[in-house]
């Protein structure tokens, strides 16, 4: 197999780098991890001495769960959170003072996610990726570096025109100095947060209004007779106020609430490390229930305002990422989520075209498909804050509704990406169909059965986040012969097709599996047939690791007792034409069509691969 190693540098402190990363909250940290599956080139650096020790971010949607699931993440963090599994409603009449409860629901089962909602402070997530990073790949985050200056050369064969001068501070606050430096890259991603700095170098505007109505939010350990204190609650008190629950880790719970009348900061902060001013407001808004505390873990007063960047690219070179590019309230627990899912986005694609395989016109796609996310996130957080100011009962949709209409985007599985350079528009002359399965949507994962051991697993263990494209050959029953010469026939098109054939045996930099892999998913018994008797693009040799015997999986529905199955699940007819899915390496479905269509798969890849 060929490998692409573009890399001129793997030093974290080298001048020269592929990547350089300005900011390491949960898109910079996400970011890394993606990068570091194509380069060791890259540098990380933050401004904060630490990562986040407390408060911020605390909700994991469904989808990121997924994205950490293809690191090999998601235990960890559902090992350490609190699931967030009911949330429920409780609202007072006018004039009687005392909340009551109008209603239960499920928090949402994540829309065919193998993922519930889950909950855990922003920094054990962050630490989490730290973890990774440092564990699997050896990045490290260069602490209390300040980027201070940003200079892009606009020379076309300039290999590294983005010159970011750092300083590496000994005091955050007073910028005190240890040393300057400068740091070349070929790319800046920049995941330097609500204010970014490289937004304001850029001059980039932003749309959207950043002011707004004041919130307090905290994370106590509450004393309460409460009884929905271990539930997600909205609660509102006509004439007193609005509060949000969350149930959290070690006994905690975070409050979010409404200041309406506004509160001085000076007078929450009374020096006891409590916020009792907001504990109090609390505990009124909570009636005829009681809320004490004593203990705060971390307390903040915030404006919900909301903006959005003008550009998503505002120079060849440079990338705007999570909260640089967008900014809303947290009510919605979305900002860490789609920070996170921005970088997913965007990281695989400056992989690939760093490779030198993929043109850089797919860098369009990145704006084309994260710009609509953000608009609907800030219709959805505008809508949330008003049912959440004036309460249930006075305003067009209630919380409940609201979070009703927008459960499949907020969990971040019914997000489908239009079609563009890298999703194919469909509608091709082909004859197979995957009935369930949308193109630009993330694929489901169902279970299958290992055809060399007959394990059953998730399908999505063998999705990892590494830069593979995913070509899922639905062959259907290979005892029967003719199933099995449309399988050959399709192997040998395949590896005739000179480009198909090179991304089959070609790797990116820090990664063994090939740009496209094959994985079939027939609907035979294990013992039909002899795995390596298949063609040899579902079984490729490494001189140093033999055969890889998990390209082959079998949904054999006379042998497992699932009630989910490969093709029903995609809508997929076994006795149909051979059907064929290519996936992303973010695992949304760029191309259906059948395996007489080898010309069809090639044409899209054609649309983005150098010539
Ligand atoms: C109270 C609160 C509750 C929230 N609740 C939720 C929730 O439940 N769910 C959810 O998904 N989200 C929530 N969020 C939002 C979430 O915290 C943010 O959306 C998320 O942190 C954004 O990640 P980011 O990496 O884009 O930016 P940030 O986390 O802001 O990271 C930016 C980093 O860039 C660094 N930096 C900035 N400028 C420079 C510079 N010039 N040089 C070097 N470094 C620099 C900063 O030090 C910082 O570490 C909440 C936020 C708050 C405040």
């Amino acid at each position: 197999m060929v490998s692409h190693d573009w890399s001129e540098s793997t030093t974290s402190d080298c001048a020269n780098v592929d990547i350089l990363i300005v900011g390491a909250g949960p898109a910079g940290l996400m970011a890394a991890c993606c990068a570091a599956q194509y380069t060791r080139s890259i540098r990380i650096i933050d401004l904060k001495e630490s990562r986040t020790r407390t408060g911020h971010g605390d909700g994991f949607q469904s989808r990121t769960l997924e994205i950490l699931d293809s690191f090999g993440l998601a235990q960890d963090i559902l090992k350490q959170s609190t699931p967030d599994v009911e949330g429920s409603y409780w609202t007072s009449k006018k004039g009687c003072g005392h909340i009551q409860r109008v209603g239960i629901e499920e928090a949402g089962n994540g829309h065919n996610s193998r993922f519930p909602k889950a909950l855990l402070n922003q920094g054990a997530t962050e630490q989490i990726l730290l973890d990774y990073l440092c564990g699997k790949h050896q990045i490290f985050v260069e602490r209390s570096t300040l980027a201070q200056t940003l200079h892009i050369r606009d020379v076309a064969d300039a290999a590294f025109p983005v010159s970011v001068g750092i300083l590496h501070v000994t005091d955050n606050d007073n910028q005190r100095s240890k040393g300057r430096a400068t740091v070349n890259a070929r790319y800046l991603v920049a995941c330097d947060g609500a204010h970014s700095w490289t937004r304001e170098q850029l001059n980039v505007p932003t749309e959207g209004d950043p002011s707004g109505s004041t919130w307090g939010v905290f994370d106590i350990v509450p004393i309460s007779d409460f009884p929905d204190i271990r539930r997600s609650c909205a609660i509102h008190s006509e004439g007193v106020g609005s509060i949000m629950t969350i149930p959290r880790e070690n006994r905690m719970v975070r409050f979010y609430t409404h200041l309406h009348d506004g509160v001085e900061k000076t007078k929450v902060d009374d020096s006891s490390g409590v916020p009792h001013e907001l504990v109090d407001r609390a505990a009124r808004t909570m009636k005829p229930y009681t809320l004490t505390c004593k203990h705060c873990d971390w307390w903040s007063l915030y404006r919900v305002g909301r903006r959005l960047t003008t550009k998503y690219r505002p120079h060849d070179r440079v990338f705007l990422v999570g909260d640089a590019a967008h900014s809303h309230s947290p009510l919605g627990g979305q900002g860490m989520n789609v920070s996170m899912q921005d970088s997913y986005n965007l990281v695989w694609k400056l992989g690939a075209v760093l490779s030198g395989l993929f043109d850089n016109a797919i860098f369009d796609t990145y704006e084309e498909e994260r710009r609509p996310v953000a608009e609907r996130l800030m219709r959805l957080d505008a809508k949330l804050v008003e049912a959440y100011e004036n309460g249930s009962t006075r305003s067009d949709k209630g919380v409940a509704e609201t979070r009703e209409d927008y459960s499949g985007f907020m969990s971040g599985i019914e997000l489908i990406y239009s079609p563009n350079k890298l999703v194919s528009h469909g509608g091709s002359s082909s004859s197979a169909s995957a009935r369930h399965v949308k193109l630009g949507k993330r694929i489901d994962s169902v279970p299958v059965t290992t055809h060399c051991d007959g394990t059953r697993t998730q399908l999505a263990r063998y999705l990892s986040m590494n830069g593979s494209w995913r070509l899922f050959v639905f062959s259907g029953d290979l005892r029967q012969q003719e199933r099995m010469d449309l399988l050959t026939r399709f192997a040998e098109a395949f590896m005739k097709c000179p480009s198909l054939a090179k991304l089959n045996q070609t790797s990116f930099g820090n990664s063994k599996s090939s740009i496209i892999e094959s994985i079939l998913i027939h609907s035979s018994p294990t013992t039909a047939f002899n795995l390596l008797d298949l063609p040899d693009m579902f079984h490729p040799f490494d001189e140093e690791l033999g055969w890889d015997y998990w390209k082959v999986f079998t949904d054999d529905k006379e042998h497992t007792t699932d009630v989910s199955h490969a093709y029903e699940t995609y809508g997929i007819d076994e006795a149909g034409p051979c059907c064929l899915i290519l996936c992303r390496p973010d695992q949304h479905v760029a191309w259906i069509g059948d395996s007489e269509d080898v010309a069809g798969l090639d044409e899209h890849f054609s649309r983005f691969v150098c010539k």
